[in-house]
């Protein structure tokens, strides 16, 4: 995604696809059966992608500057795909630690990779948004990875249109995605 596109896509899905996605919202009694029933982990839904990609591509985990807690959840996300996520539009997991996370659940980072830098946030809640919808999955669902990525791979190719960060390659990001299921036995080899 360029990054005329990425801005135009922030500026006009913002409000729609949140928006959206609050109108979508279960009722109380499916609401408060969500909110009870057990999971092991939180996790926003493209960070699930962020971390198959790279075990895709064979990327090693190590504690990160900001302090987040990646090098931790990934490979305990990794390890076992009977997990039960809670996929979130907010704040997760891996925010835990991070030093852009702010008291109130708010991540105060910015893409530094664009000028001028946009709000990780918004970003990120856009970007959660959109793959909410793509993939047919209401935010606060309980899964396991497993039937979360059996998922995903129906929607591999294509997905990756909406998961590629600003300044990524989208054809590598593919590629990891790819050989990230199948490493973990959700795709078959090609
Ligand atoms: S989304 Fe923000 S708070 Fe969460 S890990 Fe990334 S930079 Fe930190």
């Amino acid at each position: 995604m360029n990054r005329r596109d990425f801005l135009i896509g922030l500026s006009g899905l913002t409000f729609c696809n949140v928006f959206a996605c609050s109108l979508r919202k279960s009722p109380d009694d499916t609401k408060q059966q969500q909110e009870m029933e057990h999971y092991d982990m939180q996790l926003r839904p493209h960070h699930i992608l962020d971390i198959i990609s790279d075990h895709g591509k064979g990327t090693e985990y190590q504690a990160h500057p900001y302090g987040h807690s990646l090098h931790i959840v990934g490979p305990k996300l990794l390890s076992d795909l009977d997990l039960k996520i809670k996929l979130v539009l907010a704040a997760d997991d891996i925010c835990k630690g991070c030093e852009h996370l702010l008291p109130d659940g708010q991540c105060k980072d910015v893409l530094a990779q664009l000028t001028p830098s946009p709000s990780k946030q918004a970003y990120n809640d856009v970007l959660d948004s959109r793959l909410f919808d793509d993939l047919s999955i209401e935010p606060n669902s309980v899964i396991t990875t497993r039937k979360y990525l059996e998922a995903v791979n129906e929607k591999v190719p294509g997905i990756e249109q909406i998961c590629t960060h600003p300044k990524e390659n989208q054809e590598e990001r593919l590629n990891g995605l790819i050989d990230g299921l199948i490493k973990l036995g959700v795709r078959d080899q090609i």
